[in-house]
């Protein structure tokens, strides 16, 4: 396992970082516990969860419990996160987490998913900064940090505006281009960058061909090459990985422990590649997924990213019909009034309205040639 300091606040975490919001299957107690405790048992030391993620704190609170035994020779660190702001909010919200996750303190508590810079003045209006700073001051959050999806020179911002100890932030080989500014500017102020969704939300494993060049020897997966570039990068902190079983965890586990340095030549080739062609992805987060007209924003995003991957317009229409079930009926395309909502709340800032009228013409013209053939 790799170890990389957390910013400055002196301590040391595992450089690949287990995401709680994958669980294969929350209802499965002792599974979720297992694949917890078998991250620890193979050196990862950094969990994150939220009080969003169903049963995910409750989940790792289990193994945690157990984790406590050895706490004092084998340390590992709970992060989690809150979208509460107002000082009653986010201590019922921190008070949840603590007894859900079964640990006496939160050792990086977040504000979680600021996604634009008039939310981030909403919240401090709230006094959600005080709130968090009497909780650190109590014992019962260890370092202040935050969550964002803006664009990297707002991130930068948002991190200028007050000394969080480390920025969440999601980065991959899809999207790096996107948020290098903030990278940047918490390495220049020595600040934990810990990257989520650095296998972009899982379509790097599903195209290697298209992915191919972040492999840098030939014995290497995709998955591999992508999370070693992260590794790899001084200013990334820890890659988040939402790991849903055992398998994940050994594929995770093969990239960090078969980590070797990569020339600094070679990631620039890489850079140069990925800039050009993989930097407006759809990641599948899902935070546009509240439509007023009840269009299926993602999913239709996700149908978007097969034509940006093959160039092939007729993938939108068969990603809809064969993976999501969506091209008949359900997918409400032309119920859009391109009000802008789901742009708007874009974690990469993607021109959603004109991708749907892409959607539509290749969802138009699939349906005309069933008709055809009727
Ligand atoms: S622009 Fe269209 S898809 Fe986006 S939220 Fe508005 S109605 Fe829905
Ligand atoms: S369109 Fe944007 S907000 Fe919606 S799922 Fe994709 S990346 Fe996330």
């Amino acid at each position: 396992m790799l170890y990389k300091p957390y910013g400055s606040t002196g301590l040391s975490v595992s450089a690949l970082g287990f995401g709680g919001m994958r669980f294969e299957n929350q209802e499965d107690v002792e599974g979720c516990a297992a694949l917890v405790k078998a991250c620890y048992d193979a050196g990862i030391t950094y969990f994150d969860t939220a009080i969003g993620y169903g049963k995910s704190e409750e989940r790792m609170g289990v193994a945690f419990k157990e984790m406590r035994r050895t706490r004092a020779q084998r340390p590992f660190y709970v992060a989690t996160k809150t979208f509460s702001a107002t000082a009653d909010d986010v201590r019922r919200d921190c008070e949840t987490s603590l007894k859900r996750l079964q640990v006496d303190a939160i050792d990086f508590y977040h504000v979680w998913c600021v996604l634009t810079p008039e939310a981030w003045r909403e919240r401090k209006a709230k006094g959600v900064l005080q709130a968090f700073e009497k909780l650190q001051a109590e014992g019962l959050v260890r370092h202040i940090c935050v969550s964002s999806h803006m664009r990297g020179r707002e991130i930068a911002e948002l991190l200028a505006d007050y000394p969080f100890a480390g920025v969440l932030l999601g980065y991959s080989a899809m999207n790096f281009a996107f948020r290098e500014a903030a990278l940047d500017e918490a390495h220049r102020r020595g600040r934990a960058v810990v990257a989520m969704n650095p296998l972009g939300g899982g379509l790097i494993p599903q195209h290697p061909e298209r992915f191919g060049f972040v492999r840098t020897r030939p014995d290497e997966t995709v998955t591999e090459g992508a999370l070693r570039l992260l590794f790899n990068d001084a200013r990334v902190t820890v890659a988040l990985v939402g790991l849903s079983n055992q398998k994940q965890l050994q594929e995770a586990l093969a990239a960090v422990n078969g980590f070797q340095p990569i020339l600094p030549e070679r990631v620039a080739t890489m850079r140069h590649g990925l800039r050009a062609s993989f930097d407006s992805l759809c990641t599948g987060c899902g935070y546009c997924d509240s439509c007023p007209q009840g269009l299926p924003v993602p999913k239709l995003m996700d149908a978007y990213n097969q034509f940006a991957l093959s160039g092939k317009p007729e993938d939108m229409a068969k990603r809809m019909n064969w993976h999501w079930g969506l091209l008949r009926s359900g997918h409400h395309l032309d119920d859009c009034t391109a009000c802008g909502q789901c742009e708007r709340a874009c974690t990469q800032k993607l021109p959603i309205i004109s991708r749907l009228k892409d959607v539509r013409d290749s969802v138009g013209k699939a349906v005309a040639a069933a008709d055809a053939k009727v």
